[in-house]
């Protein structure tokens, strides 16, 4: 098994879990880009967004990141959802996630 987030799904990589159901788990991001960095990972090993046909994985996904908002504090100050896809979307880990990014102001950029 060589995905990062299957090892750290099977506890066999350490990580900083905050938050897990029966489909998927919140992590702390190794390398935060905000005071608040997480990431929401399916359990499934999905590589990108295009390979997810579940509509109420994805639905999961988005619940979880405002559940994970309220409960970090986040909720009215603000944050950012994202998900990376392939190449151009800049993505590195080849296994589906959502980023949960706040507590500092975001560029309004997308680029
Ligand atoms: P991507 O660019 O694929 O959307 O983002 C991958 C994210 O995973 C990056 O923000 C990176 O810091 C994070 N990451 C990579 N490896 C690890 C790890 O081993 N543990 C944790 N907690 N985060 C990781
Ligand atoms: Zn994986």
């Amino acid at each position: 098994m060589e995905c990062i987030f299957c090892q750290i799904i099977a506890g066999a990589i350490p990580s900083e879990k905050v938050h897990e159901t029966e489909s998927l788990i919140v992590i702390k991001d190794i390398a935060p880009q905000a005071p608040t960095h997480l990431l929401a990972i399916p359990k499934a090993h999905l590589p990108t967004l295009n390979d997810c046909k579940d509509p109420n994985l994805l639905g999961e996904l988005l619940d979880t990141a405002r559940f994970m908002a309220k409960a970090t504090g986040i909720e009215e100050s603000g944050y950012r959802t994202l998900i990376n896809t392939n190449a151009d979307g800049g993505q590195v880990v080849h296994h589906l996630h959502l980023h949960i990014l706040g507590g500092r102001s975001l560029s309004s950029s997308m680029g």
